[in-house]
């Protein structure tokens, strides 16, 4: 069972995603368990802030340390975490070795970020470690969070329904996955390879690493090459 805790301003942009499909099925399998939290609900501030200008000027807001802190420390006092985790375009970028090797983790917290970013002290003081899905900047952190849970819950044991479906994804063995097709084996004389409906198991796996191979060539070789 996996826990991962969100800390974000907006907890409204992860709500819908949370309660649909894989993850709602995860989660009411017992699973996974995914905690959005509100960070004004830990703000000591009548206004409920969250951010305030950067010192030595500059347009845009930073995020405040108090209230991360005191969420963070809230969690802490309940159990341990194995990462406290901040999104940030700067950070480690995620890719699926990255992805299996954190899906082991019994609970983390993910930090979403928002405006300029969080000061930097709780980037020094509070994070273990920090995670970019990608070499473009988004508005907020909500967007890769929900990225990274995804990507992490998935290979939780059991999500999926059929166990083995992971492993067969794109990058899991430094390929990319092979085409797939369903009814009707012909469409507007459009058909389907021949082989995958002979029922020959081991020809069809043949094809299937072939079309990989062929695939990760053509379309990753950056891959094929071995980076
Ligand atoms: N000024 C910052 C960007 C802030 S973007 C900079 O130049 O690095 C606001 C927030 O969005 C960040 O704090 C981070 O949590 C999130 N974010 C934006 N792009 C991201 C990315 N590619 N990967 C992970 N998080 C990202």
């Amino acid at each position: 069972m996996m826990r991962i805790d969100i800390l974000s301003a907006v907890p409204r942009l992860l709500d819908s995603w949370l309660n649909e499909s894989i993850l709602e099925r995860a989660q009411k399998k017992g699973l996974a368990e995914i905690r959005v939290h509100d960070l004004r609900d830990h703000s000591t501030d009548k206004h409920r802030r969250l951010d305030d200008y950067a010192f030595g000027g500059g347009a845009g807001m930073v995020m405040m340390i108090e209230p991360i802190d005191r969420c963070i420390t809230w969690l802490k006092s309940e159990r341990s975490y194995d990462e406290v985790i901040y999104m940030s375009p700067d950070g480690e970028l995620l890719d699926q070795p990255l992805a299996n090797r954190m899906s082991a983790h019994r609970n983390i917290i993910i930090l979403c970020g928002h405006y300029k970013g969080v000061d930097e002290r709780v980037r020094e003081h509070l994070i273990t470690r920090e995670i970019s899905i990608g070499n473009y900047v988004l508005s907020g952190g909500e967007i890769p969070a929900a990225v990274l849970t995804d990507a992490l819950i998935r290979l939780q044991p059991g999500v999926l329904n059929d166990e083995t479906s992971a492993l067969s994804d794109s990058f899991q063995d430094g390929l990319v996955a092979p085409p797939v097709y369903t009814r009707p084996a012909e469409y507007n004389r459009w058909s389907v390879p021949e082989v995958l409906l002979s029922g020959h198991e081991a020809r069809i796996h043949a094809w299937r690493h072939e079309q990989s191979l062929e695939r990760t060539r053509a379309r990753r070789p950056d891959m094929a090459e071995g980076e």
